[in-house]
């Protein structure tokens, strides 16, 4: 029998575990603020409740506060990832084929919750997942488990199945006319886009993802699939909505055809020209590079990593510089799920290799991600009022983004999920 004690205690149970404590004071060696590509020696942060309260040096605790000291780290935003996919896991343990079509979708996800736990452990503390690959909604309720504290992971942006014109994805190579399993919703048509993003919003997408080309058949370049139309209705429900539309396109047409629909992003890229970055430049449309994968894939095929590189990695730098020539918005996204979640720093390391100085890498990851996909108002700074998604790493990133993968503390919402103090 239970005590009314007992009860009260349980009843409170997961509500007290969840409130962080009234205030954390945080005293770093310097605080990376997100926006500034020089850090802030000496200043400290000041939390409380799930916001940043106060930002700047010699702050005064208020009475109780825990402090917490970071000697010889940097204090910076949560990183934000721009592109990944918590249901995939890399091709080098299991094809992307047997991966949507043998793997069940309870395993599926269950591996999507370990990949959200080691990305929030990793300091990337929102992430935009741009497609389950084959494995439905799924992603929807994964956001909902860890916005209910039932598992830890990053704040998701999520866009459930993605749209691919009929017949222009994948798993392919079957007897024709059987219907297989495909890794995204496939329409033909500007109605049955329309019908598709909708759908989509109203099960929970917070990103209509489209794909402006594919391959029809394996060993075939990239082709435009999606027409100019139905990128343009896409967009339009997604705008509609409040929410951002993103386009994988590899060929200069795929991407004329993106920015012609007024997309919010795009996607690989490699095909990129400078006419092509300009027009993505004068529209301010993000283009997440994606070099990790590209960079992940030509190891599989057996690339030890020396140069000269294969020349679908040295496409992909050169149509980066490109792009960083025309001055377009830079998103940090690696295409995660290829390569191992928690990884993501990769996509930094080879942006920063590429030519990016590490600051605008770190401005990138931060509030750079935050202002293209619209969330600057809650996250991707260091700044009063903001969320308290905050990140202590050994050095200093903004001299070597390689110092990201010396995570010293992670707190989310005020809540310190990995480091002193851990929850
Ligand atoms: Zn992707």
């Amino acid at each position: 029998m239970m005590t009314l004690a007992a009860l009260s205690l349980m009843l409170a149970g997961p509500t007290a575990a969840a409130t962080p404590p009234a205030a954390v004071l945080l005293r770093p060696a310097q605080v990376f603020d997100g926006s500034d590509p020089h850090p802030h020696r000496g200043w400290e942060v000041l939390v409380q409740g799930d916001h940043i309260a106060a930002v700047g040096p010699h702050l005064t605790a208020p009475q109780g506060a825990r402090v917490i000291d970071l000697p010889g780290d940097t204090l910076m935003p949560g990183m934000i990832e721009g592109h990944s996919h918590l249901f995939l896991h890399p091709y080098d343990e299991t094809s992307w084929d047997d991966q949507v079509l043998h793997e069940p979708l309870a395993l599926r996800t269950a591996r999507a919750v370990v990949h959200a736990r080691d990305t929030l452990m990793a300091g990337f503390t929102t992430e935009r997942d741009l497609g389950t690959e084959g494995a439905g909604y799924a992603d929807v309720g994964l956001k909902q488990a860890i916005d209910q504290g039932i598992v830890p992971g990053p704040r998701l942006l999520v866009a459930t199945r993605a749209i691919v014109a009929e017949g222009a994805y994948g798993p392919k190579g079957f007897e024709p006319g059987v219907d297989i399993p495909q890794g995204a919703q496939e329409v033909s048509g500007v109605d049955e886009m329309t019908r598709a993003a909708r759908d989509q919003v109203a099960a929970g997408a917070d990103v209509v993802k489209m794909y402006a080309d594919y391959h029809y058949q394996s060993g075939e370049p990239s082709r435009p699939t999606l027409s100019e139309a139905e990128l343009a209705a896409g967009a339009a429900v997604a705008h509609d909505a409040g929410r951002i539309a993103a386009v994988h396109s590899v060929t200069p047409e795929g991407m004329r055809r993106a920015i012609a629909a007024g997309v919010d992003t795009i996607e690989h890229g490699y095909g990129g020209t400078p006419e092509i970055f300009k027009a993505m430049h004068d529209h301010g449309i993000g283009y997440c590079t994606t070099l990790a994968a590209s960079d992940a894939v030509a190891r599989y095929r057996g690339w030890d990593g020396t140069e000269p590189a294969p020349s679908s990695v040295e496409e992909n730098r050169h149509a980066f510089r490109l792009a960083m020539a025309a001055d377009v918005p830079i998103c940090m996204g690696g295409d995660v799920g290829v390569f191992a979640h928690g990884e993501n720093w990769r996509e930094m390391e080879l942006m920063q290799a590429a030519g990016m100085p590490a600051a605008q890498v770190m401005i990138a990851a931060t509030s750079g991600n935050a202002h293209i996909f619209h969330i600057a108002d809650t996250v991707g700074a260091v700044k009063p009022g903001l969320l308290a998604d905050l990140v202590a790493v050994a050095g200093d990133p903004t001299a070597d983004v390689a110092a990201v993968r010396e995570v010293r503390l992670v707190m989310k919402g005020g809540a310190i999920v990995r480091g002193p103090g851990a929850e």
